[in-house]
């Protein structure tokens, strides 16, 4: 869907410096209050945390266009049982993803994960129901169609492992709602009034998702187990669907890492129930808790896996009757090379029948850099012709891993080609220039709101529960997170530093 784009809002709105200084203190310090917060960068891992500092954050809300934030919404929910039908064919990731004929064969985390999930299959899958909690993220693209400026919706990527930022994302949008309410923003912008912020209600949202996995499971007295990074510096964002789990659903969370559970991890024999021991630290007095779901905000990156042992963990916890979320083929299908795939002709409609438009609208043009056992020389010609329109993906999660435009071609001159068919080409998507934001971050040595010219990147969240014998699909839209960064950063990540924490103001 395109639509042609109204005169933009002038932004950041004319404020004065005393103003900026008086916005800044209301926001650091609700953003202190209520929890929109990160451990600092020093002294990561202290047994308790003493101190946190505020989340980096804009000063504004940016301006969004309604429609295209609407249709994000829309889409969720195809996307959802998309992604979820792509997890459960077997024979799509084996072909795709696998260490025999897909991409698994030159990437080594990709075929480690892929080798996992075949031992286990071979052995007999124990659960066949999975969880996702997803985030789609876009990109607005600004186009000249027939003389006409137009700007439509473009789908970054799709997150199937570890979405993160759901919670902080509801208290930033909070934030700015209360900065709205408190200053009216000094009268600065006929934009920036309580209609035109939308609610935003992810952590309820994301939680109703894993409580769901929880009462499938059906053992009421089961615990929740986040496998979590150490050293994690945002675990307030986590901490969060924790609190919403208790105090909402009376479940019971243990957040443990991957060198932890090596040694407090079991699966019963049998029942193929997972087990965490905590002696001392249970209510009741007992050794151990069952564990109805596990929640993975770690094990998207190879760093997670430092030693067999941790990929041994892995394969340990996926050969239980605990949901998994997400389990390795949903893993897998977040993979770079399978949003590619899923846009070349006829891949699509293996998926979903009635493949709507608007769908495909969102789509940039993608192609691998290598075709498995296809011409080596052609993707990768085409990718140096094109160069300062592109980036190039990994099959990697959590920033930094890209290679952009004028890095591309002394990037390909080096890079051998049995390692070409890892990659995907995209073409970039053009954001709408001429927004600005003050951004705010702690403890980066530029205190205070930093006025920067800045490119938005929205992300919707959804969760899908499916699997069984029925194959079934039970999922929802639940919210959404806007990140904002400096426009002349090609990356977005939040927690990789490039990015701060956002709301819309749509218009
Ligand atoms: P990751 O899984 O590491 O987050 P992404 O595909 O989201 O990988 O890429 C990281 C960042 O790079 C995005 O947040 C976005 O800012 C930028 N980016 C990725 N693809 C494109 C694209 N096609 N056009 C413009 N920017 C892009
Ligand atoms: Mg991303
Ligand atoms: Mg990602």
């Amino acid at each position: 869907m395109t639509s042609s784009s109204s005169p933009p809002p002038q932004w950041p709105p004319e404020i004065s410096d005393q103003q900026r200084e008086q916005l800044t203190l209301l926001a650091t310090t609700y953003a202190l209050s209520h929890g929109l917060i990160c451990l600092p960068p020093a002294n990561v891992q202290p047994p308790a945390p003493t101190s946190a500092i505020h989340a980096p954050l804009a000063l504004f809300p940016s301006p969004f266009p309604r429609k295209q934030f609407e249709l994000a919404k829309r889409l969720q929910r195809e996307y959802n049982v998309l992604y979820a039908r792509v997890a459960m064919d077997e024979e799509f990731l084996d072909r795709v993803m696998g260490a025999e004929r897909g991409v698994g064969r030159v990437d080594e985390f990709t075929g480690h994960l892929w080798r996992i999930w075949k031992s286990l299959r071979d052995q007999g899958i124990h659960q066949s129901r999975h969880l996702g909690l997803f985030r789609s993220d876009y990109l607005l693209h600004s186009a000249d169609t027939d003389g006409a400026p137009t700007v439509s919706l473009k789908q970054v990527e799709f997150n199937t492992i570890s979405s993160s930022f759901g919670a902080l994302s509801q208290n930033v949008a909070q934030m700015h709602r209360y900065l709205a309410a408190t200053t009216e923003y000094f009268n600065s912008s006929p934009y920036l009034k309580p209609d035109n912020l939308p609610p935003n209600e992810t952590i309820a949202g994301l939680v109703e998702g894993l409580a769901s996995a929880h009462r499938t499971y059906g053992a009421t007295s089961a615990w929740i187990l986040f496998v979590v990074q150490p050293g994690e510096r945002n675990v307030f964002d986590q901490r969060w669907l924790e609190y919403e789990l208790i105090e909402k659903h009376s479940i019971h969370v243990i957040r443990q890492t991957f060198d932890e559970l090596a040694v407090s991890a079991q699966v019963l024999t049998g029942s193929r129930v997972l087990q965490v021991r905590l002696p001392g630290l249970l209510p009741d007095g007992s050794e151990s808790v069952e564990i109805s779901t596990v929640y993975f905000r770690a094990g998207y990156t190879p760093n997670d896996y430092p030693t067999p042992r941790h990929y041994s963990t892995r394969q340990l916890l996926e050969s239980s009757v605990a949901i998994q979320c997400p389990s390795i083929p949903l893993q897998l299908a977040g993979g770079k090379k399978v949003q590619q795939v899923l846009t070349q002709l006829g891949e699509m409609e293996r998926f979903l029948h009635d493949v709507s438009p608007d769908l495909r609208s969102t789509w940039m043009n993608m192609w691998a850099l290598k075709e498995p056992g296809g011409d080596h020389t052609e993707g990768v010609i085409r990718a140096r012709q094109g160069a300062l329109n592109l980036v190039l993906k990994p099959q990697r999660e959590g920033g930094g891993n890209n290679v952009y435009k004028e890095d591309i071609t002394s990037f390909l001159d080096t890079l051998p080609e049995s390692e070409q068919e890892a990659w995907i080409a995209m073409e970039l998507i053009k954001t709408p220039e001429g927004l600005g934001n003050y951004l705010v971050r702690a403890g980066s040595g530029t205190e205070g709101a930093v006025k920067a010219e800045v490119v938005s990147e929205l992300g919707i969240f959804g969760w899908a529960l499916f699997g069984g014998p029925e194959k079934s699909i039970e999922e929802k839209e639940v919210g959404w997170l806007l990140r904002t960064k400096g426009k002349d950063s090609n990356e977005g990540g939040v927690a990789a530093g490039f990015s701060v924490l956002d709301s819309l103001v749509l218009v």
